[in-house]
């Protein structure tokens, strides 16, 4: 579960986020949308403290990860990230790639990492790719990789930002089936995403984020079909 409370990020005297008040909780699928620029990315960031808060706070199972002293090591791994670019390791293979991170942190032998990664290629439908290196894979196929690294990490939450921004259009399902999987198995996400098909049948609650705010927020059948917010009425009559 995670608690958010009066967040707000400024960069220098650019205040982006100017108070955001959430509370998601377990197995729940957030999808976050809004226009370019209100802050859908770096709220995502101040989860899992890429960015620092300027104020306020985020409890994830009732510990604080904004205070300096917590432990961002051991928080970070428990909650995976997906951004848009898949940044995966060119010299690496694709196994390699999703064994890293836990042999690297210790947190499993290289022969468990191994027959991890080769279960979670499987899931994402690219058991046969294992030993390929990502330039050899389509987008849709990196970012499936991108995927499969994040939840070699076990995590308990998995954050999405744009996953499938980036990807050719007849890529882009490939990644959503592989996201709607995981929601069905009951992984909690928050997803930024223009994907407003893939929000309004996934999502349990969407965040409509504008000005550095949550401006209306509810199931996706409140927020897209019947917004009461004129900002949510007005995006949403210009991207669907
Ligand atoms: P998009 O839909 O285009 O991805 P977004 O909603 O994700 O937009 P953010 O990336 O969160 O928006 O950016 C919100 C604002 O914060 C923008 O005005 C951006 O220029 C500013 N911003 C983001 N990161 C930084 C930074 N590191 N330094 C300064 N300004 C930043
Ligand atoms: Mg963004």
């Amino acid at each position: 579960k995670i608690h958010v409370k009066g967040l707000k990020k400024s960069f220098g005297h650019v205040h982006v986020l100017k108070g955001i008040d959430a509370e998601i909780k377990a197995g729940e699928v957030i999808c976050v949308i809004g226009p370019s620029g209100s802050g859908k990315s770096t709220f995502l960031r101040c989860l899992n403290r890429l960015e620092e808060a300027t104020a306020g706070e985020i409890l994830v199972d009732g510990q604080s990860i904004t205070e300096k002293s917590s432990n961002i090591d051991k928080i970070r791994q428990h909650i995976g990230m997906v951004f848009q670019q898949f940044n995966l390791f060119p010299h690496y293979t694709v196994k390699e790639n999703i064994m890293l991170a836990p042999v690297e942190l210790k947190l499993k032998s290289k022969e468990e990492a191994e027959k991890k990664a080769l279960e979670l290629l499987k899931r994402v439908g690219l058991a046969e790719k294992a030993d390929a290196k990502p330039k050899q894979l389509s987008g849709g196929q990196q970012q499936r990789v991108a995927i499969a690294r994040a939840l070699a990490m076990e995590p308990d939450i998995m954050l999405f930002d744009e996953p499938t921004s980036a990807l050719d259009p007849e890529m882009v399902c490939e990644v959503l089936d592989v996201m709607k999987e995981l929601a069905a198995e009951g992984m909690t996400m928050v997803v930024v995403t223009h994907e407003m098909g893939f929000a309004h049948d996934v999502a349990d609650r969407v965040f409509f984020i504008d000005q550095g705010v949550i401006m209306e927020q509810g199931t996706p059948e409140e927020v897209m079909d019947h917004p009461t917010n004129e900002r949510t009425q007005s995006f949403l009559s210009k991207v669907l």
